[in-house]
């Protein structure tokens, strides 16, 4: 009996310690579940292992050697954009030109394909120039060569048409006018280009558009904020300037314009920029006001580097007005290009002619559009040809 007991008791015992082996035994790793990706993002590839080790650490005891379980996330960076290069952005914006221009050029081929060429429709074609604000002078020029090539001419085919037209509007262009910008660097500094205006002409917008088309053209470019009357200038040029990766030299509301033009050209000096582009004020309290404060920035700018470019920023749609502006910025400072802008927006190119003649500046870059890319070279021939284009 005794050894019954006994047996029975042999036979619990050995149950119980069996069991206890199979219970505490410790799991192996990745047992039960699927194995992390090999190559996954660091959050799906840590939240398993952090699980993990979790386990193991308290069943065994194991010292921790994974990272921790919320590894802070680090910071974005900011996307910088690579901008499409400057070549073929004319004709890349083509259809915008045509699209505001056809009306004159169709008008005007419409009248040159009539039979016959009266007075009247001599002078239909002067007004419809003038319209156009090619201005008085350059559109009876026009109106006598188109006269003498028809006189020779005799009868006209819609292509010889178009042919004298074409020939007579690039001559009022001036297809050999140089328009390089000048931003490239020289004697190991950076081209300076300062960039002027009226407030709401796209100063701000041309200056941000013309960093753009620098980096898309591999150059490395630093952009000054040297309109200080106004707060919105500087934010707006620093969101420019950081989709494309070029810093924003700028102080607080009311600073000196020209400290600020001048940092930024020294900045551009000390960090081997290939271009520095500075943005200036166009708000006018006082005409003089305002003129004196720009040729005060070029002053001092000069003091650093000298200035490669002074553009005119322009707005196409406002006729005799803008003209008038660009004659009080040209005597202020020494303007060497012009940027048409909002020529989107207009069927009065004829603007060109006109204010190259007036300044005996060459219209560099036209803006045709409100997207970040819609600044181009200005080229005369695709500019003609898009005025001249079949509806
Ligand atoms: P700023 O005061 O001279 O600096 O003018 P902004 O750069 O702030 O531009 C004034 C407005 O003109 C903005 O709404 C621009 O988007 C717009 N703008 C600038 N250039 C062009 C252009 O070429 N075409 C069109 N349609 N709008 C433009």
């Amino acid at each position: 009996m005794d050894y019954t007991i006994f047996a029975v008791a042999v036979f619990v015992v050995a149950l119980l310690v069996f069991g206890g082996v199979v219970l505490i035994r410790p799991r192996r790793p990745g047992a039960g579940r699927q194995a992390p990706p090999a190559e996954g993002s660091g959050a799906t590839a840590t939240a398993p292992a952090a699980e993990e080790e979790g386990e193991r650490s308290g069943a065994a005891g194991a010292e921790p050697q994974a990272p921790p379980a919320e590894a802070p996330a680090p910071p974005a960076a900011p996307e910088i954009e690579t901008p499409p290069p400057s070549a073929g952005r004319l004709v890349r914006l083509r259809a915008r030109l045509a699209r505001s221009q056809s009306a004159l050029g169709q008008g005007l081929l419409n009248i040159l394909a009539s039979d016959t060429l009266d007075d009247d429709a001599w002078e239909e074609i002067e007004d419809t120039l003038i319209t156009a604000d090619v201005g008085v002078t350059s559109a009876s020029q026009i109106v006598e060569g188109l006269r003498t090539k028809v006189k020779v001419l005799g009868t006209r085919s819609p292509d010889e048409v178009r042919a004298m037209l074409r020939e007579e509007l690039l001559a009022q262009i001036g297809p050999d006018m140089d328009r390089t910008v000048h931003t490239g660097p020289h004697q190991g500094r950076p081209g300076v280009v300062m960039v002027v205006g009226v407030n709401g002409t796209g100063k701000t917008t041309t200056t941000g558009k013309l960093a753009r088309v620098l980096v898309g053209d591999g150059k490395s470019v630093v952009l000054g904020a040297a309109d200080t009357f106004r707060a919105a200038a500087a934010d707006q040029l620093e969101t420019w300037g950081s989709r494309v990766g070029a810093p924003v030299v700028r102080k607080d509301e009311g600073a000196d314009p020209a400290s600020v033009a001048f940092d930024a050209v020294s900045r551009g000096v000390d960090e081997g920029a290939d271009s520095v582009i500075v943005d200036t004020a166009g708000r006018l309290h006082t005409k003089t006001g305002l003129m004196d404060e720009l040729g005060k920035v070029k002053r001092v700018v000069e003091k650093k580097s000298q200035v490669d470019d002074v553009l005119l920023v322009l707005d196409a749609t406002t006729g005799q007005n803008g003209l008038r502006q660009a004659r009080v910025f040209a005597e202020a400072v020494a303007v060497s290009g012009i940027v048409l802008t909002k020529l989107d927006g207009t069927a009065k190119g004829g603007i060109i002619i006109q204010v190259q003649r007036e300044l005996g500046v060459p219209v560099k870059l036209v803006g045709l559009g409100e997207g970040p890319d819609d600044l181009a070279p200005f080229d005369p021939e695709e500019f003609v040809d898009a005025l001249l284009e079949e509806a």
